[in-house]
């Protein structure tokens, strides 16, 4: 069943649970991550990242899949825009039919990334499309210039936290509090009290929103969750855990002769992978 994020997070927060958010920018990835949420019984949000788009599959090939996918299945699924920055894409986005948009502006100043923001989700919520933004910069993995010392400089104020999510009215906010994108040079270390001032803060109709949930030990992912985080955002870790699966497998006796074979074993790979993942979200719900 498609559905918006407004409801699952709603859910999830009252739950003590997260909403896995998973990038699925090919056919196997979409198969292996929706037969992981039914066979663990959770909600998902699938996603396409601006930055997938633009580096490969475009949205009107990928997306009506999503879609599709997303109608059929036995959990609710929200299809979702990752990082959408350019207006442009996101439109193209919203007629592939995607219910759900993460307008990232963070690289504005405050204000122009707060009216803007607050615009757009006027419009969007009268079409009943739910809307992600991000505040706070949220860097490339630690150890890329980085330092546990200096990546706190870009941390998310849990007070202009609340004033963005107050004013813009958003249905949930991307912060910043020791996770990146990509992958870790260094074992992040999360500031777990952040998340729950952020979480006090805030008006309890705007979700807390971890990005850069792949490659973070499992137990400061729960600690984050039962703090506050509603939707966890997961990707890297699983792109190249897949990629090393493939490898082994095209180079060991259990390969198979045709390419279609090969793309059935690394769905199940998928699948198994994302429905461990799936179940450390349920934070033992
Ligand atoms: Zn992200």
């Amino acid at each position: 069943m498609l559905v918006n994020m407004t409801q699952i997070l709603k859910d999830a927060e009252a739950g003590g649970y997260a909403i896995g958010c998973i990038n699925t920018p090919n056919l196997e990835t979409i198969r292996g991550v929706l037969a992981a949420a039914e066979e663990v019984n959770v909600p998902i949000i699938i996603d396409h990242a601006q930055v997938h788009d633009e580096n490969g599959i475009k949205v009107e090939v990928i997306g009506p899949l999503m879609v599709e996918y997303a109608k059929k299945a036995k959990v609710p699924v929200c299809v979702h825009v990752d990082h959408g920055s350019d207006f442009s894409f996101i439109i193209r986005c919203l007629r592939a039919g995607f219910s759900s948009v993460m307008y990232d502006l963070s690289a504005l100043p405050y204000e122009q990334n707060l009216s803007k923001v607050k615009e757009f989700t006027e419009y969007a919520h009268k079409a009943g499309i739910s809307v992600e933004a991000e505040l706070g910069i949220m860097t490339l993995a630690m150890g890329e210039g980085w330092t546990h010392e200096t990546i706190k400089t870009t941390f998310t104020d849990p007070q202009q936290a609340a004033d963005f999510a107050e004013r813009s009215g958003v249905d949930a906010l991307a912060v910043c509090f020791g996770t990146a994108h990509g992958i870790y040079a260094e074992p992040p270390v999360l500031d777990i009290q952040r998340v729950r001032d952020i979480r006090a803060a805030m008006p309890d109709t705007t979700r807390v929103v971890m990005h850069g949930g792949s490659g973070v030990d499992e137990k400061q992912v729960q600690e984050a969750i039962t703090a506050g985080v509603s939707k966890l955002n997961y990707y890297s870790y699983l792109g190249m855990a897949a990629t090393e699966n493939m490898a082994k497998m095209l180079s060991g006796e259990g390969r198979q002769r045709q390419w279609h074979e090969n793309q059935e074993a690394q769905v199940d790979f998928i699948k198994e992978y994302a429905k461990h993942v799936l179940t450390v979200f349920k934070n033992g719900k």
